[in-house]
């Protein structure tokens, strides 16, 4: 392609949200053979909702949803925004009278506070630790899941919702159930890069079960799971092995050593500032049918015509 063929494409890419980040890019997508989505926020809304609280030590429900919204306030993951909101919406709408005034302090005072990767959080509140997260978080600290909540967690994930735990003082206080739904045009796009001759693969640091039945939804066959932050640019560097053209799709902060390692690493719009800056494209308007533009555009501008 002539240097004014790239500049064109750039300009049609740029009218229809898609940013490309230089000609190389825009010649590396016509190659692609595998596009290695994100679930959260990618192929989901990234916008969660509780759909099910669980509470086993006979806390009331309220004290329970006030200290895990104590413990995720300091997180910027969409699981925790979900929680917040739907705490605060308890607190406020069907909370005590006494705690319905606004200027009451609702959340407790949360210190020592660690974000863990692919994990969850952890902090002290009102001396107690919390521990926030999934099964992986609560093993690592030693905390063993009971049968009873073992069933219910997978009754959650089955029906593609994620499982979150929480634990007090190392003694497992309830179950979370919290859904992110998957964004409206999602299997359209799986459908219309398989028919591209591209293969969809989703990968995710979320469990197996929830990964599984998000991937069923969507029509996608190929599944990696329990995946962590840095194990993501590996999962990239493993289909590149036979010399194949890889793009990623990603939006979180823990996507974007994947998006600096894939071939063709498109960041969605509204994702963190990290995986944009890291990304080759950027889909403006935040629709994965953007993917599909990107790949034809780089086919119509590179495939010669004899
Ligand atoms: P993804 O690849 O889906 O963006 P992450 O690596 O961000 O996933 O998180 C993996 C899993 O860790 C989540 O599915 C959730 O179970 C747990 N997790 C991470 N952060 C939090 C949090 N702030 N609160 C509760 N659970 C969390
Ligand atoms: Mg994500």
């Amino acid at each position: 392609a002539t240097p004014t063929a790239v500049m064109v494409a750039t300009g049609v890419g740029a009218n229809n949200g898609v940013l490309i980040k230089g000609g190389d890019a825009l010649e590396r997508a016509q190659k692609v053979k595998y596009v290695i989505l994100d679930k959260t926020g990618t192929l989901t809304q990234g916008k969660a909702n509780v759909t099910a609280v669980k509470v086993f030590n006979g806390m009331g429900r309220g004290e329970f949803l006030k200290l895990v919204a104590s413990a995720e306030a300091s997180s910027e993951h969409p699981m925790a925004r979900a929680i917040m909101d739907y705490a605060r919406h308890f607190h406020f709408f069907e909370g005590s009278e006494n705690q319905k005034d606004p200027n009451f302090g609702w959340l407790m005072e949360a210190s020592e506070f660690c974000a863990l990767p692919g994990r969850g959080v952890q902090c002290f509140v009102n001396g107690n630790q919390v521990l926030v997260g999934n099964r992986k978080l609560l093993i690592e600290n030693g905390i063993e899941i009971p049968s009873h909540v073992e069933n219910f967690l997978i009754e959650l994930e089955d029906s593609a919702k994620t499982g979150i735990l929480v634990a007090c003082d190392r003694e497992l206080v309830g179950v979370l159930g919290v859904a992110d739904p998957l964004k409206r045009e999602a299997a359209v796009v799986v459908e219309g890069l398989v028919k591209m001759g591209v293969k969809p693969v989703m990968v995710t640091g979320d469990n197996w079960r929830t990964a599984r039945a998000v991937a069923n939804e969507v029509g996608i066959h190929e599944v990696m799971a329990e995946v962590m932050p840095a194990g993501k640019a590996e999962a990239v560097k493993s289909f590149q092995k036979n010399g194949s053209t890889v793009a990623m799709v990603g939006d979180g902060i823990n996507d974007s050593p994947a998006l600096a390692a894939a071939d063709v690493g498109m960041a969605i719009g509204a994702g963190t500032d990290i995986a944009i800056e890291a990304a080759d494209y950027v889909l403006m308007r935040n629709n994965l049918e953007d993917i599909i533009t990107a790949i034809d555009l780089s086919r119509k501008t590179f495939t010669r015509i004899r």
